[in-house]
């Protein structure tokens, strides 16, 4: 939480629920980034948080963007990224929306499969591609699993196969799973991107670049390595498997660049037990699950929230959000601890929502309105 934040919540008085994002926190995370890993491009992941004024700052800083559909790549677009900035780095993408994004001077893209090779060799020729390999997300809070990329030894056919059709084969990329606290967890998948490096070198092809993902943490409840510790982790597994034949590196940090940068205002509207003498108190938010907090689902991200009562006694309770689903439950297997004193009507600010909160929060389900957002 910042003090620009608390101040423009204290002067403004926005109706809740709403995010505020701090663009000073942006800049610092980006700064951070570049120092840590200062040969690394950085493509800032649009997915976490689209706004425009997000993208335009990032755009002037002269971070590049990873984009997964033709209306986020025309968004960094629209900020003043230029096309050569932009990577179409979705696995799954129509041939139409590829062939749109190469008008748009889209250049390259990501593949997992010949079928998606063979749909950009269509639409998008002599574009570079990159091969995406799987990664198991261990030790991720919000692991990606199976869905993206391919088994390593299937990637050098691939990218092989690009080659022979047209393509320009770039290099490997991989993701190493979301809110990743573990330093490590780069290593095993660079160990790989550096054996098809090799591979299709012995077959005449030169692989340049490793894409090394997102998975960069935001400070939640629990404390996460400093972006220098992990760029220090990545750089010596960089070397110490591509020893002198450091290829060109890229990031696409998301939830590391905005998590921590915004703050959602919100409600308490019930607070309400099921017995007479329930220990356990039910707390009814006005944001929930489809409001934004759509990574609370399986408990996944546990956000600090603060209310005015905080520093006096606590009981765990049940958290929940507005809606008229009975999935719209935010914390109960593990309750969430807050104040006894805590009462409806009070506001509760809920830390590190600057990623993932906007985006996944739906249209109007019960005729809630989509999360407002205020960047500041
Ligand atoms: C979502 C996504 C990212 C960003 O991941 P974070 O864990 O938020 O940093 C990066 N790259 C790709 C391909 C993604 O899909």
């Amino acid at each position: 939480m910042t003090a620009r934040i608390l101040d423009f919540l204290a002067s403004r008085r926005p109706e809740g629920p709403c995010l505020v994002v701090d663009l000073d926190v942006v800049r610092d995370n980006f700064t951070a980034f570049r120092h840590a890993l200062p040969d690394t491009r950085i493509f800032y992941a649009v997915k976490a948080n689209p706004a425009p004024e997000v993208l335009s700052l990032l755009a002037d800083l002269g971070s590049c963007f990873d984009c997964a559909s033709i209306p986020e790549i025309e968004m960094a677009l629209a900020a003043g990224a230029t096309a050569d900035r932009i990577s179409f780095g979705n696995t799954i993408k129509k041939e139409r929306d590829i062939a749109r994004a190469f008008e748009l001077g889209i250049r390259l893209f990501a593949v997992d499969c010949e079928a998606e090779v063979d749909k950009i060799a269509r639409q998008a020729k002599g574009a570079k591609v990159f091969c995406r390999i799987l990664c198991d997300g261990a030790g991720a809070e919000w692991p990606l699993s199976r869905k993206f990329g391919c088994e390593p030894s299937m990637a050098a056919e691939v990218l092989e196969y690009a080659h022979h059709s047209g393509l320009d084969a770039y290099g490997v990329s991989f993701h190493v799973g979301s809110q990743q606290a573990n330093l490590e967890a780069w290593d095993g998948a660079l160990a790989s991107a550096a054996a098809i490096f090799n591979q299709l070198g012995e077959r005449g092809i030169t692989l340049r670049m490793v894409n090394m993902g997102g998975g960069f943490p935001t400070r939640y409840l629990k404390d996460v390595p400093a972006t220098e510790a992990y760029g220090r982790s990545i750089d010596e597994a960089v070397r110490r498997h591509f020893g002198n034949h450091i290829p060109e590196t890229i990031i696409e940090p998301g939830r590391g660049m905005v998590g921590g940068a915004g703050m959602i205002k919100a409600e308490v509207v019930l607070i309400s037990k099921k017995h007479r003498d329930d220990e356990q108190r039910w707390v009814y938010l006005d944001i929930g699950k489809f409001g934004g907090l759509a990574e609370t689902m399986e408990e996944a991200i546990r956000y600090p929230i603060r209310t005015r009562h905080d520093g006096t006694e606590t009981a765990p309770c049940i958290l929940a959000g507005p809606t008229c689903d009975s999935a719209d439950v935010l914390y109960e297997k593990t309750p969430y601890p807050l104040p006894l004193s805590l009462e409806i009507g009070d506001e509760v600010l809920i830390e590190g929502t600057g990623a993932y909160t906007t985006t996944y929060s739906a249209v109007a389900f019960n005729g809630f309105a989509p999360l407002k957002a205020y960047v500041i």
